[in-house]
């Protein structure tokens, strides 16, 4: 295909304002496509290189702005580009409107000819250009798209430059080519997007979808070297997850970098989570694997610098590391990176994706000895939630995940399975109106705490909390508490109001369990406020605010 013929179809494309007419517009390109089609459902998403890949072209806008000042003639400098771009906005619009047709020879009078630009040359050109790298790079690189310029009518050059900037911007997105792949070449959706998922290539699953249709696209898998979109996580609360799940899967919630581990039988493959190849700035982490695994493997993490004593520092430290591509073993010396495996893809041949992560979780925790891989709690109760977060805050990390342990692995999906859970956002003072004694090894400590707001003529109950509060803040809470203590009956003792906790929740429900008509859901003990007395503690009207305005 001529590009000019691809820069019509995309100045379609953008002109168009519905999903659906977009979809069909990108349906008709593709099947269309015949030779380029990989190379189309790429561009049309304004990518040059298959996602799995963090090739680059490493082109800047100043770059740019040069290539389009040289095609467009003697009279003009980058200087000038950059100034109309102040004025129009948007670099599509200012190659436009220069004429480069001067520059392009006899050629150009014919309308296409010998010297027309096609698909297929601008993606080599661009591909060899990327490639382009050491002294007087950037020359090259200029010289090559000056050269691409120069053949561009206003249209070509107005997708040229926005290609070569990433800015496509037509309004394409990754599931509009999903879409058009099942409808040109006749495919289930789901089948299209699990091919995507696997192998994580537009083009590559078009072709296969034309070629080789269903079967083919079913037989694709992962493999080994070539990276997959991550997981992620969106915000949730632990009462949320308890309610929609059976059982919760909660982990600690590492702050480091997220990496991708590929094994293939001898060397490990590290990729962040762009894809980039992070293999050769994390030398020990390529150790731990190495040593540890005897079969092929895809595995998913998060690498966290440490300090000497093992605890988590900031996670822009790891990055340090990343970015440190010469001189490792400097940064080495200088930030210690430990890895904290939680996923794995795929093992000896076998895809994973689809299993439960309880399964993937156990297939995971069999092929590393201790220290290595994530622990993996299962629980139906907040309380027990409530100690599994405690202990990530006290070891310095930044809070817990909670995962549904019977979903399957979806790459690249922002859903509901893995949930992070919220910070608090407000919290509340609360008086200490009662408690009760621990039991067992915790039998002379007062452990749960019932918490009271005031009212017009004394204090409601709103909850009890048992949960972030560590052994020696228990003691020291039980000696505060103690010399308070009015009446006992069996475990339970009535505490007079005098101690003021600060506590975190999650929400604030209408409850008939409590006088005050509310509960606090997942309360968690944060502080003794010892500024305050109880006369300064929050009233149930707040209580009922909160709630109403949650
Ligand atoms: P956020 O970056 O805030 O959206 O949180 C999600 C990120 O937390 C993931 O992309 C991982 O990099 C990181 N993370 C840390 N610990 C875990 C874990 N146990 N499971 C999943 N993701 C984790």
């Amino acid at each position: 295909m001529e590009f000019a013929a691809f820069a019509d179809r995309a100045a379609t494309i953008e002109a168009e304002s519905a999903d659906t007419a977009i979809t069909e517009c990108v349906t008709d390109l593709l099947a269309d496509a015949g030779d380029d089609l990989a190379t189309l459902a790429r561009f049309v998403q304004g990518r040059v290189f298959p996602a799995h890949e963090s090739t680059t072209l490493d082109i800047g806008p100043r770059l740019c702005y040069e290539a389009i000042a040289r095609a467009a003639g003697r009279n003009v400098s980058a200087d000038d580009v950059e100034a109309r771009l102040a004025e129009r906005g948007e670099i599509g619009d200012v190659a436009a409107s220069y004429d480069f047709g001067g520059q392009r020879g006899l050629a150009a009078f014919g309308g296409g000819g010998a010297d027309a630009l096609t698909v297929a040359e601008v993606a080599r050109e661009l591909t060899d250009l990327a490639a382009v790298a050491g002294d007087g790079s950037q020359e090259t690189k200029v010289d090559v798209l000056f050269g691409l310029f120069n053949r561009c009518d206003p249209d070509e050059a107005r997708y040229l430059a926005r290609l070569v900037l990433s800015e496509m911007r037509i309004g394409v997105g990754d599931g509009t080519v999903r879409d058009a792949v099942a409808a040109a070449f006749d495919v289930p959706v789901d089948v299209v997007e699990r091919a995507l998922q696997v192998s994580n290539d537009y083009g590559y699953v078009a072709e296969v979808a034309r070629d080789e249709g269903e079967t083919g696209l079913d037989a694709i898998d992962l493999e080994v070297g070539r990276p997959v979109q991550a997981m992620l996580a969106q915000a949730g609360t632990v009462t949320g997850a308890l309610e929609d799940w059976d059982d919760v899967a909660v982990e600690w919630k590492y702050d480091g970098a997220r990496v991708q581990v590929h094994y293939d039988g001898e060397a490990a493959r590290l990729f962040s989570r762009n894809m980039e190849d992070v293999t050769d700035p994390l030398p020990e982490v390529v150790a731990t694997v190495e040593d540890a695994l005897d079969v092929p493997a895809i595995l998913d993490g998060e690498v966290v610098a440490v300090a000497d004593d093992g605890a988590p520092l900031p996670f822009q430290e790891v990055l340090r590391r990343f970015r440190r591509k010469h001189d490792v073993a400097a940064t080495r010396e200088d930030v210690t990176v430990r890895l904290h495996l939680f996923d794995c893809l795929h093992v000896d041949g076998e895809d994973l994706l689809d299993a439960s992560l309880r399964e993937r979780h156990d297939r995971l925790a069999a092929l590393f000895d201790d220290g290595v891989v994530s622990d993996l709690w299962l629980s139906t109760d907040a309380d027990e939630i409530g100690e599994v977060e405690a202990d990530a805050l006290e070891a310095g990390h930044e809070g817990i995940m909670l995962k549904d342990p019977d979903a399957a692995y979806t790459p690249g999906k922002r859903g509901k399975n893995w949930r992070k859970r919220k910070p608090d956002v407000e919290t509340l003072d609360c008086v200490v109106t009662g408690a009760e004694w621990g039991e067992g090894r915790r039998a002379n400590v007062l452990g749960t705490f019932e918490l009271s707001v005031r009212t017009d003529d004394g204090y409601a109950q709103v909850g009890n909390v048992a949960t972030g509060i560590t052994d020696a803040e228990l003691d020291d809470l039980t000696a505060r508490l103690e010399p308070h203590v009015t009446a006992e009956d069996g475990r339970s003792v009535a505490i007079a109001p005098e101690i003021v906790f600060e506590v975190g929740y999650e929400e604030i429900q209408t409850s008939t369990t409590y006088d005050s008509g509310y509960a606090l859901r997942f309360p968690r003990f944060l502080a003794v406020r010892e500024d305050k007395t109880p006369a300064d503690a929050d009233s149930l009207s707040r209580v009922e605010r909160l709630a109403e305005n949650a």
